[in-house]
């Protein structure tokens, strides 16, 4: 590399609402409350960054919640964004002394009928036990993906096996800290992102990002320092919980959150990431191709790479290498459009899936043009697979000139 390297400058060209999200790499999940049911706020708190709604299924009734998921569908839907919706399942913590069976059923099936997108399963501790759940969602007929809140001091302990079971995994800091003491807080979060970003796995960093906002309009500079902290650990999303739910500010929680990301992200080490996440490479083509793809981007470049995805994991795989630029997923699947929102860096959009090669090239350019990522002379890297949009064949990465 030579010594007058310089990172690419990624410019859009897009809305100013589309540009804010493009350039934001880290998520963001809000949970959902009294403070944050009407159209009014729910809008407002997508528009300003809201990539997941969180609903809690401690609190209120599953009617009340089923409102509110057919309100987050529909307003995501007038605003063309692409919202995941996130349950809650307090599980063992509201039910301790039941079976996980008995703990989980009633709201995994709730979760089925309402056609959610991911599932958070509360006060898990051992990775038999979200066995125990993988199993109960087969027998129900139910693919979902499990985040695991690690929240637990035996969860902590197995969070290896649990992350290689889990789809992702939360650090819930607030269970956690009076289960391990407060001081060990920081270095659990520390040491659990980045087991989740060797495997390529999304983790969450949940619990008083911005308390403080829940009585006042302005964070305090402890909040503003741990959420720039969290993301520069690598969390692949941000959760607000009573600041959104039952706070007095949840739209303006939302905005100092992504504020404070997106100048966070300004120090994000893209390159060091890139180069050190060559250790946990793995023997897998789409693996190998989502990294050559990170690399050609960094080196020519590009201004945006677009991974043809049909079941999501190539998108995930180029996001383990953390690129600057914006990943753009593109998929026939609406259901691994919504997974999408809580990987970093990924911007998911819905297509029919090309017939051949030459429109896969074509649809790449339509697409980042749409977005308003790349302008004419632009480099774009693509990668796709041969044959066409098979889950899993991810074999191809190209660069493109608009
Ligand atoms: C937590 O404990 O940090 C957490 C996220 O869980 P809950 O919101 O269920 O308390």
């Amino acid at each position: 590399m030579s010594a007058d390297y310089q990172p690419v400058e990624v410019c859009y060209y897009g809305t100013e609402m589309d540009n804010l999200r493009l350039k934001r790499h880290v998520k963001i999940i809000c949970t959902l409350g009294p403070a944050s049911q009407s159209a009014e706020v729910i809008s407002n708190m997508l528009k300003t960054g809201m990539d997941i709604a969180r609903l809690n299924l401690n609190y209120g009734t599953l009617e009340e919640h089923a409102r509110t998921v057919s309100l987050v569908r529909r307003l995501s839907i007038e605003l063309g964004l692409q919202t995941g919706i996130m349950l809650d399942c307090p599980g063992l913590k509201k039910y301790p002394s039941a079976t996980v069976n008995a703990a989980f059923k009633k709201h995994l099936e709730f979760a089925r009928s309402q056609n959610i997108d991911f599932v958070a399963l509360s006060f898990i501790s051992t990775a038999e036990q979200v066995a125990e759940v993988r199993r109960l969602l087969t027998a129900i007929d139910y693919s979902v993906p499990l985040i695991v809140k690690i929240e637990q001091a035996p969860a902590l302990t197995e969070s290896d096996l649990i992350l290689d079971i889990a789809d992702g995994i939360m650090v819930a800091r607030g269970d956690l800290a009076i289960q391990i003491s407060i001081e060990k807080v920081p270095l659990a979060q520390k040491r659990l992102i980045k087991a989740a970003n060797q495997r390529g796995k999304p983790v969450i960093t949940a619990t008083q990002m911005l308390e403080s906002m829940v009585e006042s309009p302005q964070p305090t500079r402890a909040e503003a320092a741990d959420i720039a902290n969290a993301v520069l650990d690598g969390t692949d999303a941000l959760m607000l919980s009573e600041e959104s739910a039952v706070g007095k500010y949840p739209v303006a929680a939302v905005e100092t959150m992504v504020r404070i990301a997106l100048e966070a992200e300004t120090a994000y080490p893209h390159d060091e990431r890139l180069r050190d996440a060559y250790l946990t490479s793995l023997p897998e083509v789409n693996d190998a191709t989502a990294r050559a793809a990170c690399q050609i981007a960094d080196q020519v470049r590009a201004k945006a790479i677009v991974a043809f995805t049909a079941g999501g994991t190539t998108a995930m795989r180029v996001s383990k290498y953390r690129p600057i630029q914006p990943i753009i997923a593109v998929t026939p699947s609406e259901i691994v459009m919504r997974r999408l929102a809580m990987v970093w860096g990924v911007h998911a959009v819905q297509r029919t899936n090309p017939v051949s090669l030459e429109k896969v090239f074509d649809l790449a350019m339509e697409v980042a043009m749409g977005l308003g990522v790349v302008m004419k002379g632009d480099r774009l890297v693509l990668t796709a697979g041969v044959p066409l949009m098979v889950a899993g064949s991810t074999n191809l990465v190209k660069v493109h000139v608009v």
